[in-house]
């Protein structure tokens, strides 16, 4: 059996804190690790020693994805440590190259029709938080089938994108305990995030339908219990997996209602659909738009049409 410990660490951002979970076996793993700032640094080592574990223990650390929440940490506390940081390569060619998050995904975003001052909005709103780089880490890349040996157990490793490309839960499936990142979470629906496809240079990765797929993958795993990387671990991984499918369905309804009575390009959609967005917020209700949108024109629920460098939708 695996003791495992939730490590609840504060970070800057709206979602509130993150969830660090520590394996107290042999290797000595932390689940994610928690953003770079001095408040979380200390809450993760004053809940480590209340712990009996010192910083220097830790001898693993695997990153459910490259959110600076989830990993900021992972660099500093792997330099102190010698620990080896586990990724899946999607991730980590974030985590090591040098991309310009913006300059990736700024097609995308001007054939939204968004006006050039609300690119500025955007783009003007720097992250909190320095970029987190696994430079100089000993790190290992993961595929998304491989299993992780402890003394007294195991965790699967899977890879299940669509919030992240390179998204990794894992399992362990003597006790069916499901750590799920970003990937489930009690109280929202992660964010289908728009991802430049790394094989297919100006398209974007089919967000939304791979992470739907995940739900399906999850659904027929037994599962005791999830731990989230945000808020309270629970039970009811297929409740929660339903509410999730529902919010997406009331999403596409909601869509194709606005776009019966007029064509619309997807920057329009998103201020209908949420009009009070400020700063980076606009650029994640672009995301959850644009992601619908994919998935409606895939299935030819909707028609797009590319007109001067902007797409329309119409039903
Ligand atoms: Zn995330
Ligand atoms: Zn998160």
């Amino acid at each position: 059996m695996l003791p495992v410990y939730q490590i609840i660490v504060p970070t800057p951002y709206a979602v509130g804190p993150v969830n660090v979970y520590l394996i107290k076996d042999k290797p000595v793993t932390l689940v994610d690790v928690g953003p770079d700032t001095p408040k979380a640094e200390k809450a993760l080592r004053e809940m480590l020693s209340a712990l009996e574990v010192n910083i220097r223990d830790i001898e693993r650390i695997i990153i459910t994805h490259s959110h600076p929440d989830h990993c900021g940490l992972a660099a500093r506390v792997a330099g102190e440590t010698g620990a080896t940081v586990f990724v899946h390569t999607l991730e980590g060619r974030k985590l090591k190259g040098k991309q310009d998050y913006f300059k990736e995904r700024m097609q995308f975003v001007v054939e939204t029709g968004i006006p050039a001052e609300v690119v500025q909005e955007i783009t003007g709103e720097r992250d909190k938080l320095p970029r987190p780089t696994l430079e100089g880490v000993r790190s290992q890349e993961m595929s998304g089938s491989e299993t992780l040996e402890f003394a007294g157990g195991e965790l699967r490793v899977m890879h299940l994108p669509g919030h992240s490309p390179g998204h990794l839960c894992l399992y362990d499936p003597a006790q069916k305990n499901f750590f799920s990142g970003d990937f489930l979470l009690p109280h929202i629906t992660p964010n289908p995030l728009m991802e430049p496809d790394p094989e297919r240079p100006g398209r974007r990765l089919p967000a939304l339908k791979q992470y739907l797929a995940g739900l399906d993958v999850v659904e027929k795993l037994p599962v005791n219990m999830v731990l989230p990387g945000h808020g309270g671990v629970f039970n009811d991984c297929r409740g929660v997996i339903e509410v999730g499918r529902c919010h997406h369905r009331f999403q596409f309804d909601r869509i194709k209602e606005k776009l019966r009575a007029k064509e619309l390009n997807a920057y329009q959609l998103s201020k209908e659909i949420y009009p009070n967005l400020k700063g980076w917020e606009i650029f994640l209700g672009l995301s959850e738009v644009l992601a619908h949108l994919d998935l409606l024109v895939e299935k030819q629920e909707i028609n797009c049409a590319h007109r001067q460098g902007v797409n329309y939708y119409t039903l």
